[in-house]
């Protein structure tokens, strides 16, 4: 099969003029029919890599899928390039299951989706009676118990090879380690192998990180964050399902539209919520960490963390989840005390608790850091990567550092005077001067450093102390109540035989809240107009194009992302195609939708012109 076949496969049905990194060398391995296995990043188009050698060969390829909604989404998105693509599972009724059994054996069917459990069932039946091209088993941790989503059920696909000796495996994931990877081939008994590892790298994706911020200040920051992003999806994780309803709600009153998630709702809750930010009736959801596997929306396009999550692995698959089309893509993680004090109680009271704490301390290095934090990313997941990002909030903004033994002095002086016998919040009223119940029942109104930092404003203090506990300075006492104990390090600086490097606090933003509170005189929506008078015009035509995939979408009840990506929408935008040939050269549209949807959207950027 020549390299051109391929690409113009490539084009004709999903509307690509090129490959990503690897996928040519996967697609001619499992053409060769190589058993493969596949590792690659969230977004990074595993899913090409099997469809396009299905369409290629002759017969049914079988797709292996845990979840019924990872099964839909494909098959969705398959159709609507026109490909005959079916899920056989549960959520059918039998009567259109034994329709698409004999589609099947007629050979009409280029791909089939179907679950575990299903394709045991169906191995001495339906299986056996169709020409097979090739299996595909994706999420193929689900097969290691060392990976975070063991199924049971996964374990019995070692039976794949057995039956079906000549056919080839294809095994995809995103999950990397060295184990679960090895796991995989012995399990599926892969003959040799063909190992394809991408680079976990998604530049698409900005990162950056705040320091120190109350429920009130994180609420302002995001409603920011979001009117930058009007009308884009996005998700805020929060670490407890409570949290997740608190923040939904303090949302919904800035007037967004919030949906929640979390595994202590119904099923059919979950399910609507999850369906509306699918198809873009609600724009955010707030979730745990139960939101996500299941979900390929493309066009998420900023991920906030409101807590630290517990370790580098599901931060990364969590900001995982935005930018999958590769446009660019926002993320934020908030950071505080409370974070890591919760965190290190469940640390401790899990059965790993050792490994738990390495997790948690590799992920506040991370937010800690004053180096690329792409590299420290990529660092951890064994990649190495030469120059800086520039796509960090270290990168661009790169921390100063100033003489702060002063303040460090007045911190643990206050510490001592109470007997090493206060937490943050104490400690904070204290150095403020604030004279709050348990200072005054305490007496702490009576130290000598009761408001001796009455000139650093609160937040500053929260994220001084923060530093401070990083740099070693103190450490908590996690059976005392969280007290501050002093450390060796500590007392250096308090007697003054060391010196105390601190970063400056950026004011950024303590500047926008002003200003924003002058504008503010009405609900945050309102501002909006103000804050994006000046939209471009292709910004309008973006409007104009969105709108008309959203009522396409409607019609058909699938969602908006699946008729076309945000990134062929843009370019429609910057192209401006007003015919159907021009139409069919943009990415992401093969012959199917051209005929499809290249009349409506041509003659929607026409009127766009016109209108002038
Ligand atoms: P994964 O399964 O690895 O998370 P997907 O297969 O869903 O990723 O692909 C992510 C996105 O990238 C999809 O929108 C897909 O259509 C797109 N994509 C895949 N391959 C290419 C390519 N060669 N050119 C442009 N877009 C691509
Ligand atoms: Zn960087």
């Amino acid at each position: 099969m020549t390299n051109e076949t391929m690409l113009k496969t490539l084009k004709t049905y999903f509307g690509y003029t090129q490959f990503r990194p690897l996928q040519e060398e996967i697609i001619s391995a499992i053409l060769d029919k190589k058993d493969t296995l596949v590792l690659m990043p969230t977004g990074g188009g595993k899913s090409i890599c099997f469809q396009l050698p299905a369409l290629m060969t002759e017969g049914t390829a079988i797709v292996i899928s845990p979840l019924i909604s990872l099964m839909k989404d494909q098959v969705e998105a398959l159709q609507a390039n026109g490909i005959p693509a079916y899920a056989l599972n549960s959520a059918n009724d039998e009567t259109t299951n034994l329709q698409l059994k004999q589609e099947c054996l007629h050979g009409k069917v280029k791909l089939l989706y179907i679950s575990p459990e299903r394709l045991l069932s169906e191995i001495n039946f339906l299986l056996r009676d169709i020409r097979i091209s090739l299996f595909a088993v994706d999420e193929a941790h689900c097969i290691s118990q060392w990976g975070h989503d063991f199924r049971p059920e996964y374990t019995q696909l070692k039976s794949l090879r057995k039956f079906f000796p000549d056919v080839p495996i294809v095994a995809l994931t995103a999950t990397a380690d060295k184990i679960t990877r090895e796991d995989i081939v012995r399990q599926l008994e892969m003959k040799e192998p063909k190992i394809f590892i991408s680079s976990f790298d998604r530049p698409n994706l900005s990162l950056e990180v705040k320091r120190g911020f109350q429920q009130k200040e994180k609420i302002r920051a995001i409603s920011l964050f979001i009117l930058r992003h009007r009308d884009e999806s996005g998700i805020v994780y929060c670490m407890t399902r409570k949290g997740t309803e608190k923040v939904a709600g303090l949302l919904q009153k800035e007037g967004f539209k919030v949906a929640v998630y979390h595994a202590g709702m119904s099923n059919e809750a979950r399910e609507k919520a999850q369906n509306d930010f699918i198809n873009d009736r609600v724009q955010i959801v707030c979730a745990t960490v139960a939101f996500g596997m299941g979900i390929d929306k493309s066009n998420v396009r900023w991920v906030i963390h409101y807590n630290l999550p517990k370790s580098i692995e599901s931060f990364y698959q969590e900001i995982g989840r935005a930018g999958r089309d590769g446009l660019p893509s926002e993320t934020l993680l908030f950071y505080s005390f409370s974070d890591i004090i919760l965190l290190t109680q469940f640390a401790n009271e899990s059965n790993q608790q050792e490994i738990n704490m390495e997790k948690l301390n590799r992920m506040q290095q991370y937010a800690e850091t004053d180096i690329c934090r792409r590299r420290i990313l990529l660092n951890y997941f064994g990649e190495t990567m030469d120059h800086d990002c520039g796509n960090c909030d270290v990168c661009r903004n790169p921390p100063e550092r100033f003489d702060g033994t002063i303040i460090v002095q007045k911190a643990l002086s206050a510490i001592m005077r109470t007997d090493q016998n206060v937490g943050m919040n104490v400690l904070i009223d204290i150095l403020k001067g604030f004279s709050t119940q348990e200072v005054l029942e305490k007496g702490y109104h009576n130290l000598k450093t009761f408001a001796a930092g009455r000139d650093v404003p609160t937040h500053d203090w929260r994220d001084y102390l923060l530093q401070m506990l990083n740099l070693g300075y103190f450490e908590v006492a996690y059976n005392e109540n969280n007290h501050l104990k002093i450390t060796e390090a500590g007392r250096k600086v308090l007697f003054g035989h060391e010196k105390a490097q601190l970063v400056v606090i950026k004011k950024e933003e303590r500047i926008k809240k002003t200003t924003e509170k002058k504008k503010k005189t009405s609900p945050l929506t309102l501002t909006e107009s103000t804050l994006f008078s000046d939209t471009s015009r292709d910004e309008q035509l973006f409007e104009e194009l969105r709108l008309l995939r959203k009522k396409l979408a409607d019609q058909q009840a699938i969602p908006p992302y699946i008729i076309l990506s945000d990134k062929t929408l843009r370019q429609l935008c910057e192209r401006k195609p007003i015919s159907l040939d021009e139409f069919g050269e943009i990415s992401g549209i093969g012959e199917f939708k051209k005929a499809r949807y290249g009349n409506d959207f041509t003659q929607a950027i026409r009127m766009f012109l016109e209108k002038k």
